[in-house]
């Protein structure tokens, strides 16, 4: 059974997040709930802020990908920690303004963003818009130039990296919908129509080669690529790049097997390889980036679940039914997504049934997690799905129309509300 750091087990066998037993966690906000240890948070954001310190003598700055978990409460988190921001949509912005975030330390990312999310983020005046495409280009050169503002912006190239992680996870090989390719000629293009827009700063370029990657040689692959294109900008163009940002997709440990480098390991070995590329090409050591999102949150987060039935169907398997489901963990439903589970009020009782969690939706793929480990449960067990900071509240839908659970945060042995559950009044308030 794996652990993460702060999961443990107190002296009458339940399931603690921070110290907090988490059955007593449950009877008081009721289930299927969402915790999260404030205290991992931060320890998480303080494995990039010191391993840049360490590594580029801190030239280079983690952007939380917000998409991972976006609140007002993590957003201030980050901000306190030292970590700039990484939002997606119109209102992953808007979140990160109205939490007060620093405008200058956010980027704005995303492959078709619209002309009302492209005005906002040049109204607010976010740090950097990372461009992903030609008629976005053009859209934003118009928008500045009927500002007149000058904007910031670096270019979503497609390194053709092809990295060990789920198909639905790869994004930087040729045939993606992100980003510009260099072997075609078009980012070298864009880079020469950003240079000339007149009202554009091209401050760098940026790839995103997956996620949940557990191997560094893919970035470090990624950064010698990254770094031989900006190269040959100077060359072609005359100017030099001050920004490098490698993206995301540092992989985290879900379960027994597997074991992704640490992040200090990450980060050092892209440090190297981008000082030994800027020494290799005579380029000046850019400012890097980097763009956390699951390893910010993923560990620092379990799921909570009542346990209503189980179905012992013999000779095929056993169903322990939960009070949750795709609605508000859909990473199961959606590509298999691995977590460990265990029965929160018996966490020391042997761990040696073979199970399927199910959710409470009215789809047979609306399942938590399959032949998984747990406990000899009954109804009225708690049960925890481990690890379930990323990708979960933040990719949750209302299907059956369930509410969202509420996100409860624990810190320094207390509990409290970041973000409401839904009540049903909640569901139904745009229904005309
Ligand atoms: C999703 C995403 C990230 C974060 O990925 P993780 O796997 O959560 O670290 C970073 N950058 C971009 C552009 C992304 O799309």
């Amino acid at each position: 059974m794996y652990l993460p750091e702060c999961i443990g087990i107190n002296s009458q066998g339940r399931l603690t997040i921070g110290g907090v037993d988490t059955v007593k966690i449950a009877g008081q906000y009721g289930t299927p709930l969402y915790v999260m240890s404030e205290q991992q948070l931060r320890e998480n954001c303080r494995e990039f802020t010191g391993a840049i310190r360490e590594g580029l003598d801190g030239h280079g700055l983690a952007l939380y990908s917000c998409k991972a978990l976006c609140c007002k409460y993590i957003c201030n988190i980050c901000d306190e920690e030292g970590l700039g921001l990484n939002v997606t949509s119109g209102c992953e912005l808007y979140t990160a303004l109205k939490a007060g975030f620093p405008a200058e330390k956010i980027s704005f990312h995303g492959n078709n963003k619209s002309k009302a999310e492209l005005s906002l983020a040049v109204d607010s005046s976010v740090g950097r818009i990372n461009i992903d495409n030609l008629p976005e280009l053009e859209s934003l050169t118009k928008i500045a130039a009927e500002k007149g503002k000058t904007v910031s912006v670096m270019l979503r190239l497609k390194p053709s990296v092809a990295v060990h992680t789920f198909e639905a996870a790869q994004t930087g090989q040729i045939d993606s919908k992100f980003g510009f390719a260099l072997e075609t000629g078009e980012a070298m293009d864009a880079v020469k129509r950003v240079l000339s827009s007149g009202c554009l700063n091209l401050t760098g370029i940026h790839c995103h080669i997956g996620s949940q990657i557990f191997d560094s040689d893919s970035f470090v692959l990624a950064v010698r690529i990254l770094m031989e294109f900006m190269a040959k900008i100077k060359e072609e163009t005359g100017a030099e790049l001050s920004e490098l940002d490698i993206g995301g997709g540092f992989g985290i440990k879900y379960t027994d097997s597997g074991n992704p480098p640490k992040i200090p390991e990450y980060v050092s070995s892209i440090s190297a390889a981008v000082r030994e590329c800027a020494t290799l090409y005579g380029l000046k050591m850019p400012f890097v980036l980097f763009e956390p999102g699951r390893s910010i949150v993923g560990s620092a987060g379990v799921t909570l679940y009542t346990v209503g039935f189980v179905k012992e169907i013999p000779g095929v398997r056993t169903y322990v039914g939960t009070d949750g489901g795709m609605f508000e963990s859909p990473r199961y439903a959606l590509y298999k997504a691995k977590f460990e589970a265990v029965c929160a009020n018996r966490a020391n009782e042997p761990w040696d049934q073979t199970v399927t969690l199910a959710g409470k939706c009215c789809e047979s793929g609306d399942l938590i997690q399959e032949h998984t480990r747990l406990q000899k449960v009954e109804p009225g067990d708690i049960v925890a799905v481990l690890s379930t900071g990323a990708y979960n509240y933040s990719m949750a839908s209302n299907y059956n129309r369930n509410p969202r659970p509420a996100i409860v945060m624990v810190k320094e042995g207390e509990t409290k509300v970041v973000v409401r559950g839904e009540s049903y009044d909640d569901l139904i308030k745009n229904d005309l």
